[in-house]
């Protein structure tokens, strides 16, 4: 049976997702924003939460989880390098671990940039990764624990992941991702069709995620600092994708 997910915003533009495997009945959230909408998201959908999956220590990322223990007994895998910052760890993870919940096997991608120790949550056969704030649709993580070229390799290894694989991210920050975006590359097809699609989502009261790793490469510039057309339009022709990256981090930092 297919691995089944639940998407409900949570705080002012978080998302909470849960994971669930039909075959035995785990659950587990990625991120626990806040407690309240992920005991609603449980309810509405009858699941049994089994593991909270941490990305990082952010707040706007953690704030549940001590409440959500408390009422669960859920075990909480966090990242080994900011476990100290994240209440109520009871399994570290690191680059290549794996995690199971129920029959689903996840690996960890350690992907830091936004924090030094961010993780994301890759689950191959399912198609699935948990990026956290690391990759927004039509955006990335602000650089607040690592350096561009900490985050464009983190990028690249979420970028190398089949096109197919649906991300998850922890924001719905797209539609002004897309408003900095039509600023960097204004020929972008792909991108102008995507802007249109979010619009509409937008206008229904949907959720703008999950979105393709396949979609992504061709609409969000934070993936395409190595274009050539790229660096052309912001004038970096030549320059590493590294120095693109960082260039269109800080055009975004002041947009
Ligand atoms: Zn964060």
């Amino acid at each position: 049976m297919a691995a089944e997910t639940h998407l409900f915003p949570c705080l002012k533009d978080n998302y909470g997702v849960l994971l669930h495997d039909p075959a035995n009945g785990s659950t587990a959230a990625i991120d626990a924003p806040e407690a309240a909408p992920v005991e609603e998201a449980l309810r509405v959908k009858n699941w049994r939460l089994t593991d909270i999956l941490v990305t990082h220590h952010h707040g706007d990322h953690t704030g549940g989880i001590a409440e959500l223990k408390a009422r669960h007994a859920c075990r909480v895998i966090a990242p080994r390098r900011e476990a100290a910052r994240i209440p109520g760890v009871d399994v570290t993870v690191r680059e290549g671990d794996f995690v199971t919940i129920g029959t689903l096997v996840g690996r960890v991608l350690e992907t830091p940039g936004h924090t030094a120790g961010h993780i994301s949550y890759w689950f191959k056969s399912e198609k699935l990764v948990f990026v956290g704030d690391t990759l927004f649709s039509v955006g990335c993580g602000r650089l607040l624990e690592g350096t561009a070229d900490v985050m464009w390799q983190s990028l690249l290894n979420l970028r190398n992941l089949t096109m197919d694989t649906e991300i998850y991210c922890g924001h719905e920050y797209t539609a002004a991702n897309i408003r900095f975006a039509r600023t960097i590359e204004p020929n972008n097809a792909a991108l102008a069709a995507r802007d249109a699609q979010v619009k509409q989502q937008i206008a229904k009261g949907e959720p703008t995620i999950p979105v393709t790793i396949g979609e992504e490469k061709k609409a969000n510039p934070f993936l395409r600092a190595d274009v050539p057309e790229v660096a052309a339009d912001i004038g970096m022709v030549g320059k590493q994708p590294a120095q693109v990256f960082a260039e269109i981090r800080a055009r975004k930092n002041k947009f």
